[in-house]
C-alpha cells in the first residue's frame, strides 16, 4: 500500500492552504486544545518562544514518511505567547477550528480568524494601557513629499496628511507608531526612524489611487472623502489612509464600524517639535531609557482612567498653536481647578468606569467575552452621575463634552438586564445570562434542574425497590448517568440493570428509563449554553451597533479625566494658568521645572523667571517699559557646570510646550506668546549616546534650526558648538548667536560655558546675559540655582579646580591668565559692530619675556612676570594688505595659485618663527 507523507496528509494539506494564506505570519494552527507550529515555524517558534520543537509522525520514518517539525502550546496560553511573538517583532496567524468537532464529518474546518501584528491587537493582555497604538502608512507621493496615515486602532482615530519628505522623521517621532506599512518597492527608512517598531511591507497596489478610494468609500460608505474634507489633491493622504484600511480589513476580518470617520491631519495646527527636540526635553520618555516614567508625561500624568492616560500623551506629544483651542482648554482646567470638590467627585466616579474605547475595539472586532460587556455595563451605570456632575458648566468644552456624553439607555438597560454581575471570560460556558432575560433558556434551565431533582428521586426509588441501601446515582464522561452498587449487594441487582463497568468495590448498571432522562438533561445543558452564546452574540452586536455613539462618550470620558487630572496638579503643585497671547513674547515670574519640581525634595526647587520676546514683537513690551529698552530676544546664560542653566533653559520650554497643551503651568504668572515651534539643542559632548560622529550631528541640528526657525519659535540651546576645538566652537557659537538675532530674530535661550560670548550684548542690542548666582562661602562654592542678570563672574570655574585639588600653582596661573583675557583692549575690538567675527583668536606667551626668562622654564606664579595674551588679535597680518591689494583681473590663474602658494608658504613660517621664539 502507497504511504502518505506526514506532510501530506488532508490535515497537512488544509495547514499549507491556512499557511500560504497567513504570508510571513506564524500560522497558530488549532489541534483540539493545542494549538501548533509546524515545519519552518515550529524552528522560528522553538528559538524565540522556547518551546520544545518535536515532530509530527516521527515513528513512521522507517515507513518513508518525513516527519514533519512541530511545537505548540495549550490554547489558553495564546494570549501570553501572542504578547511574545509580537514583541519579537513577528506577527501570529491565529487558525482556529471554526465547527464543532462534533458534528464535523471529516476533518474540522479550519480559518484563519485574525492576524495579530503589534499595530493591530485590540487585546487588553498584550497592550499597555496607558500607551496609544498607532499604526502609520506611508505612501510616496514625489521626491518632496509623501502620504501619511495613522490610526490608533483601539480608539478609532483615524488621521491623514500629505507632508514634506523633510517631515518624515518628525512626524514618525510625533505619532510614535509601533507599526509602519510600506508599499513593497519603497525604499527602507533609516534604520533609527524604525529602531523599535514594526515595518510591514504591503502589495504596491494597496497604495495605488484607486484601490485606496475604493476601500475608503466602500468602509465608510460614502461616494468621496470630500465629506471629510479632503480634495482630489490629498490623493497621497487618502493612499496611506486606504493602505491602512486595507491592512486592517485583511488582518481584523471584522468590520470594524467603530472607525466612523477620516480626519485631515492640518499642519499649523499643532506645535512642530521635531525628533531631537522630543528626545531631549523627554517630553513622553526618558532619554536614558526610554520609559514613560520620569518623563514630562510621566509626572504631570494623574489621571484615574487609562483613556485618559493615552489621551494626555497624545494631547503632551502635539500641543496646540490657536489660541481659541487652547484657551478653551484652559478654561475647563480652571473651572475644574476652582471647583475642587466636583473635581474630586468627578475623578471618584470615573475611577469606576472602565476602558470603553478598547472595550469597543474588541466588540466591533469580535472579539469581545460576556465579561468586556458586562465591563461596558458598569461604565454606563456610571455615565448618569458623570454627566450630571458636568451639567450646568460655564466652559464651552465641558459644555459640549456633557452634550456629547451619550447615555446609551437602551444599551445599559439590555445589558444590565441580561449579564450576571460576574460574567466569564468565554462565551462558551454559561452561567451569564440572567433568569428572567429570555424564556427559552429558563425553560431549558428549568429541565436542567429538574432533571437533577429527577434523579435524586431515582436513586430513592431505586434504594426502596432493591433493597440496597447504598445505591447511588453517578455520572461520568464515558457512560453518562449510571447506579452504582457495592459488590456486597450484586445479587440483589434486579435482572434489567444493564452492567456497563466493573470496578474494585463494585459493580455499575445502566437502564433504559435512566438513559431516557439523561439525554433530556444532556440536550437541556447543551441547549443552555448553545442559547446563552446566541444571546451574547445578540447583545454584542447591539453594542457594536451604538459603537460611535459609545466611542463619542468614551472619548468625552478620557477628555474629562484630562481636564479633572490637570486642575488636581495645577492644585496639587500650585500652577498657575498662563495667559496666552499671540505676539512672539515670554513672561514667566518664578517658574519651576515641572519635572524636577515634584522629583526633588519639595521646596528644594529655586524657581527662575524669564523675560524675552521675539524681534517681530519686540519693542517695550510692558515689562520692560521703564528702560525704554527692547525686549531681549536671545538670552545668553553663563555660569559653572552643575549651576543650572539646562536645568533652566529647559524649564522655559516644558512651561512653554505645557501652557500650549492647555494646562496651567509651575510658575507663580505666565504669559506665553505661542510658539509655532520648539527646538532644543544639546551641545555633542553631552550627547554620547548615540554614536555618530557628535558634533556632525549637533551641527546638522543646529543648521536645521537656522533653516527652519521663523520669529515665532522658541529655540534652546545647551552648549553648542562644545564638540570641537575650543576656538572653532567659540566661532561657531558666536555666528549662531548673530544670526538668530540678525536674521531669525525668535526667542532664544543659549546656555553656554564659552564666556566670551557674553560680550555680544555690546554690539546686539537684542542680546541680553543672565548668569546663575554662585556664592562663596568659607572657601566653599554654594550654587543658588537662581538667574540673576550679568555674565558669569568666570573664577568659579578657577575655584571649583582649587577645591577639586588642582595644584595651587596651576589655579594660579589661570587667574593671571584670566585677569588678562578680561582686561585686554582686544574686547573693544570685539565690541566694533564692524568686526563681530572672532576670527583666528590666538593665546600666546609675550616672546621678549620668554626670552628673558628661557624658553623653556616655566614662569613661577606671583613673581611679577607680564604677560602678553590676546584672544582678539589686534594687529593685522600683513598678507591681509597683499590680498585686499591684489587685483585679480590682472593675473592669470598659474600666477594666482604661485601667489596662493607663497602666502602659504609665509604663514607656515610664521608659525615655526613663534614656536621658536
Ligand atoms: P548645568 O547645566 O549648569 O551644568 P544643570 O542644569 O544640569 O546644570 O543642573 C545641575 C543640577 O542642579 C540639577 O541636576 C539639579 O539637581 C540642580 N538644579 C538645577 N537647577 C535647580 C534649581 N532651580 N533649583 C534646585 N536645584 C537645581
Amino acid at each position: 500500500m502507497a504511504t502518505t507523507p506526514a506532510s501530506q496528509t488532508p490535515m497537512m494539506k488544509q495547514y499549507h492552504e491556512a499557511k500560504a494564506a497567513a504570508g510571513d505570519a506564524l500560522l497558530l494552527f488549532r489541534m483540539g486544545d493545542f494549538y501548533e507550529l509546524f515545519l519552518e515555524d515550529a524552528k522560528v517558534a522553538a528559538r524565540v518562544l522556547g518551546l520544545s520543537l518535536t515532530s509530527r509522525d516521527k515513528g513512521d520514518r522507517d515507513k518513508g514518511k518525513e516527519p514533519v517539525a512541530m511545537a505548540g502550546f495549550p490554547h489558553h496560553q495564546l494570549d501570553s505567547y501572542l504578547a511574545k511573538i509580537i514583541s519579537s517583532g513577528l506577527r501570529a496567524a491565529v487558525c482556529e477550528q471554526v465547527e464543532d468537532p462534533k458534528q464535523a464529518k471529516g476533518l474540522v474546518k479550519r480559518d484563519i480568524t485574525r492576524i495579530v501584528s503589534r499595530g493591530t491587537v485590540t487585546d487588553d493582555a498584550l497592550l499597555d494601557p496607558h500607551a496609544s497604538n498607532y499604526l502609520l502608512a506611508i505612501a510616496p507621493a514625489n521626491m518632496d513629499s509623501h502620504g501619511l496615515a495613522w490610526i490608533d486602532i483601539s480608539t478609532g482615530l483615524f488621521e491623514a496628511a500629505e507632508l514634506p519628505a523633510s517631515r518624515l522623521g518628525d512626524e514618525l517621532a510625533r505619532v510614535a507608531p509601533v507599526e509602519i506599512l510600506l508599499a513593497e518597492d519603497a525604499q527602507d527608512l533609516p534604520a533609527e526612524w524604525t529602531e523599535g517598531r514594526m515595518v510591514t511591507r504591503r502589495p504596491g497596489w494597496a497604495f495605488g489611487e484607486q484601490a485606496a478610494t475604493g476601500v475608503l468609500t466602500k468602509h465608510f460608505g460614502t461616494h468621496s472623502l470630500e465629506g471629510f474634507g479632503f480634495t482630489q489633491q490629498q490623493s497621497p493622504a487618502l493612499q496611506a489612509a486606504g493602505a491602512v484600511l486595507d491592512y486592517l480589513h485583511e488582518t481584523q476580518k471584522t468590520s470594524l464600524a467603530h472607525i466612523d470617520r477620516l480626519l485631515p491631519y492640518h499642519v499649523g495646527t499643532r506645535l512642530e517639535i521635531d525628533e531631537a527636540t522630543r528626545r531631549s526635553l523627554e517630553i513622553t520618555q526618558t532619554l536614558r531609557d526610554g520609559r514613560r516614567e520620569g518623563s514630562l508625561l510621566g509626572v504631570i500624568d494623574r489621571t484615574v482612567t487609562s483613556t485618559g492616560a493615552r489621551l494626555l500623551g497624545d494631547w503632551l506629544a502635539n500641543p496646540l498653536t490657536q489660541s481659541s483651542t487652547i484657551n478653551a482648554r484652559l478654561d475647563a482646567v480652571g473651572e475644574f481647578f476652582e471647583h475642587a470638590s466636583l473635581t474630586r467627585e468627578l475623578r471618584e466616579a470615573l475611577r469606576a468606569t472602565y476602558d470603553m474605547q478598547r472595550l469597543l475595539a474588541r466588540v466591533t472586532t469580535g472579539r469581545a467575552t460576556p465579561r468586556d460587556l458586562s465591563f461596558v455595563a458598569r461604565t454606563l451605570h456610571c455615565l448618569p452621575e458623570i454627566k450630571e456632575k458636568l451639567s450646568n458648566r460655564h466652559s464651552t468644552r465641558l459644555q459640549t463634552l456633557e452634550d456629547n456624553l451619550d447615555l446609551c439607555q437602551d444599551v445599559r438597560d439590555r445589558l444590565e438586564a441580561a449579564l450576571e454581575d460576574n460574567c466569564p471570560l468565554s462565551s462558551r460556558e454559561g452561567g451569564f445570562i440572567r433568569p428572567g432575560y429570555h424564556s427559552e433558556l429558563d425553560t431549558q434551565r428549568n429541565l436542567l434542574q429538574g432533571g437533577k431533582q429527577w434523579m435524586a428521586q431515582y436513586q430513592a426509588e431505586a434504594i426502596k425497590s432493591t433493597g440496597i441501601p447504598t445505591i447511588k446515582v453517578g455520572f461520568n464522561r464515558v457512560f453518562g448517568y449510571y447506579l452504582e452498587v457495592t459488590h456486597a449487594h450484586r445479587d440483589k441487582v434486579p435482572a434489567d440493570y444493564i452492567r456497563k463497568q466493573t470496578l474494585k468495590n463494585a459493580e455499575r448498571y445502566i437502564t433504559p428509563e435512566l438513559k431516557e432522562y439523561e439525554e433530556k438533561v444532556l440536550s437541556a445543558e447543551e441547549k443552555c449554553l448553545d442559547l446563552e452564546y446566541e444571546i451574547f452574540i445578540e447583545l454584542r452586536e447591539l453594542v457594536a451597533a451604538a459603537a460611535v455613539r459609545l466611542q463619542e462618550t468614551a472619548t468625552a470620558l478620557a477628555e474629562v479625566d484630562v481636564f479633572a487630572s490637570l486642575a488636581e496638579l495645577a492644585r496639587a503643585r500650585n500652577y498657575v494658568r498662563p495667559q496666552i497671547v499671540e505676539e512672539s513674547l515670554l513672561h514667566i515670574v518664578d517658574g519651576r521645572h515641572p519635572v524636577l519640581d515634584l522629583t526633588e525634595d519639595e521646596g528644594t526647587f529655586v524657581p527662575n523667571g524669564v523675560h524675552c520676546a521675539g524681534n517681530l514683537f519686540g519693542g517695550a513690551s510692558g515689562e520692560a517699559a521703564s528702560t525704554d529698552e527692547p525686549d531681549a530676544s536671545v538670552l545668553l546664560i553663563t555660569g559653572p557646570n552643575m549651576a543650572g542653566k539646562s536645568t533652566y533653559i529647559r524649564q522655559v520650554a516644558l512651561i512653554t510646550l505645557m501652557g500650549q497643551m492647555g494646562s496651567f503651568v509651575p510658575a507663580r504668572e505666565a504669559r506665553i506668546g505661542i510658539a509655532d515651534r520648539i527646538f532644543a539643542r544639546v551641545g555633542a559632548s553631552d550627547d554620547l549616546a548615540r554614536g555618530r560622529s557628535t558634533f556632525m550631528v549637533e551641527m546638522t541640528e543646529t543648521a536645521r534650526i537656522l533653516n527652519t526657525a521663523t520669529e515665532r519659535s522658541l529655540v534652546i540651546l545647551d552648549e553648542i558648538g562644545r564638540g570641537t576645538s575650543t576656538y572653532d566652537g567659540l566661532s561657531l557659537a558666536w555666528a549662531i548667536v548673530e544670526y538668530m538675532h540678525d536674521q531669525i530674530g525668535c526667542r532664544t535661550l543659549f546656555a553656554t560655558h564659552y564666556h566670551e560670548l557674553t560680550r555680544l550684548d555690546k554690539t546686539l542690542s537684542r542680546v541680553a546675559n543672565h548668569n546663575v548666582a554662585v556664592q562663596e562661602w568659607e572657601d566653599q562654592v554654594v550654587f543658588l540655582h537662581q538667574i540673576v542678570p550679568g555674565a558669569a563672574d568666570k573664577s568659579y570655574g578657577i575655584h571649583v579646580a582649587q577645591l577639586a585639588g588642582v595644584p595651587q600653582q596651576v589655579n594660579q596661573r589661570a587667574k593671571e591668565i584670566l585677569n588678562h583675557l578680561e582686561t585686554q583692549p582686544g574686547d573693544q575690538k570685539a565690541e566694533s559692530s564692524s568686526h563681530r567675527m572672532v576670527g583666528e583668536s590666538i593665546l600666546r606667551r609675550d616672546p621678549s619675556h620668554e626670552q628673558a626668562q628661557g624658553a623653556s622654564q616655566r614662569t613661577a606664579p606671583g613673581n611679577g612676570q607680564s604677560l602678553q595674551l590676546t584672544l582678539f588679535e589686534t594687529s593685522e597680518h600683513p598678507l591681509l594688505e597683499k590680498i585686499r591689494a591684489l587685483d585679480l583681473n590682472t593675473k592669470t590663474p598659474l600666477e594666482l595659485q604661485q601667489l596662493v602658494c607663497q602666502w602659504q608658504d609665509q604663514l607656515v613660517e610664521d608659525v615655526v618663527v613663534r614656536k621658536s621664539t
